[in-house]
């Protein structure tokens, strides 16, 4: 079995849309995979609509969330997307995604950087406007070389000259609300140091106080020593260990599996949630 939790669509800052990317994950060769857009559920239709004969979808969101000034990302499976308390909190950070990219826009202008709102829009399409559709800009202008080169101090980076922040959950408010949606809490990429300032051990052990499941401990933003010290952590804390490629497309290196979940802890994140069941290609195309 071959699972990957993370994964990123045209929804949000991904290059597949939600239907390429189910057939992608089977045509790489997974068995699981995990529908994870930035703050939104919008590519959910498309993707259940397109699950392809031997795959299984697992629906969820990245949520943005900030802890003590340090933002964090919060993955949440197999909730009711409908919940009313968190579907207005999803619209809330993804709205003010909007006036957020209208202000690095201004920053870049300022900078002497002739970006446009029209541009970026044009790239986001009908996704959650972020960085990357900003940074694709910066490559399309010829700024920087590559979308990644975008995220330094000098650009878009956490602090950066052009960066602006946007509303972000409280984590431990992010948990109750997921847990209030019948989902699954899983911190994404704790580690992810060369992003910024991380979150302490303290706070982690404090939310899974407050019933976070677990961490991504597997992920290409974590150095071997991190994941050993994550796993070390979520033994303690008694806190499950994902693995996940954070496939953005072609906006972002990695491949999908690039990492991947043992099959026991995807087990076990489908027994505790209680919000959506993940959903099977019937290889029929619709079963009625
Ligand atoms: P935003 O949610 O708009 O603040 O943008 C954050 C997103 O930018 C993350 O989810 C990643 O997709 C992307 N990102 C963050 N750091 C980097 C980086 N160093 N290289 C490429 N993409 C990055
Ligand atoms: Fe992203
Ligand atoms: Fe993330
Ligand atoms: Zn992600």
């Amino acid at each position: 079995m071959r699972i990957d939790l993370h994964c990123h669509s045209t929804a949000s800052d991904g290059t597949d849309t939600p239907a390429e990317l189910v057939r992608n994950a089977a045509a790489a060769g997974l068995d699981v995979v995990a529908l994870t857009d930035h703050d939104t559920t919008r590519g959910y239709a498309e993707a259940i609509a397109a699950v392809p004969e031997g795959l299984t979808l697992v629906t969820g969101a990245e949520l943005s969330c900030r802890i003590d000034g340090v933002s964090m990302h919060m993955l949440a499976y197999l909730f009711d997307p409908e919940e009313p308390e968190l579907l207005a909190e999803r619209e809330l950070v993804r709205d003010d995604r909007v006036p957020r990219a209208h202000g690095m826009i201004a920053k870049l202008n300022e900078l002497g950087v002739p970006v446009t709102w029209e541009q970026v829009a044009r790239i986001a399409g009908d996704g959650s406007v972020g960085r990357p559709h900003v940074a694709t800009a910066l490559v399309e202008l010829g700024v920087v070389p590559t979308v990644g080169d975008a995220f330094t101090a000098d650009w878009l980076a956490d602090g950066g000259r052009a960066f602006v922040e946007k509303h972000e959950t409280d984590p431990f408010e992010a948990i109750r609300l997921i847990k209030g949606a019948g989902g699954v809490a899983v911190f994404a990429h704790p580690g992810a140091a060369k992003r910024g300032r991380t979150v302490p051990e303290s706070a982690i052990a404090k939310m899974a106080a407050a019933g976070l499941d677990g961490i991504e401990v597997d992920h290409m933003d974590h150095e071997p020593e991190t994941r050993a010290r994550l796993r070390e952590l979520a033994g303690e804390l008694e806190l499950l260990t994902t693995g996940s490629s954070d496939y953005h497309g072609s906006r972002k290196t990695c491949v999908l599996g690039e990492y991947t979940t043992d099959p026991e802890v995807y087990g076990e994140i489908t027994r505790r949630a209680t919000g959506a069941s993940p959903v099977s290609g019937t290889g029929g195309g619709h079963s009625f």
